[in-house]
């Protein structure tokens, strides 16, 4: 199943454009029109992206990516903003609010897509990261402490060879944890 993007536009023509052109490439698309229910839906939807137009009524996407980066939930979500402003300005403003990713409109097809993936494709990488760090250390010294304990009494050369087993095993465990192509 293709990953999932909340796509959040005001714009009518430009929600479906974004909505159909994810789609055509295999991920799931779900279309927010109001900003205001942005924060909840995609608390709700738990996307692996969310495309953010920043010129919305009642509420600015600036202001969203900011309410999304301060949510323990979403935080870890890429955040995509589409905006009609080109200045550099605003582009620093976006940046500062927390998005990982920024395109101008009128969008450039080949751009927004190759954007959306390359966002993906480091999340996808980032999470793998914290993954073998967090899991690699925890593992790393369970394995370690517990054959160690268990012959402690029948001496303390045996447990150095037993330790250098361990990355070994470590490499074997990190393989098909790798499967996010
Ligand atoms: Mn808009």
């Amino acid at each position: 199943m293709g990953q999932k993007i909340l796509v959040v536009e005001d714009n009518e023509l430009n929600l479906k454009l974004f909505c159909d052109l994810l789609r055509a490439h295999g991920y799931e698309a779900e279309a927010v029109r109001d900003g205001r229910e942005a924060v909840e839906r995609a608390r709700a939807f738990a996307p692996d992206l969310v495309v953010m137009d920043i010129q919305m009524p009642h509420v600015s996407g600036l202001e969203l990516i900011e309410r999304m980066k301060a949510d323990s939930g979403l935080r870890a979500t890429p955040i995509m903003a589409v905006t009609a402003y080109a200045a550099k300005g605003d582009e620093e403003r976006i940046r500062d609010a927390g998005a990982e990713g920024y395109v101008s409109k009128p969008i450039s097809v080949l751009r927004f897509v190759e954007a959306v993936r390359a966002l993906l494709d480091a999340a996808a990488e980032r999470a793998a990261t914290e993954r073998e760090e967090a899991g690699g250390g925890e593992a790393g010294a369970s394995e370690r402490q517990f054959p160690r304990e268990s012959r402690g009494p029948d001496g303390n050369g045996e447990g150095a060879e037993e330790g250098k087993a361990d990355p070994g095993l470590r490499r074997d465990d990190a393989g098909p944890k790798d499967d996010t192509s």
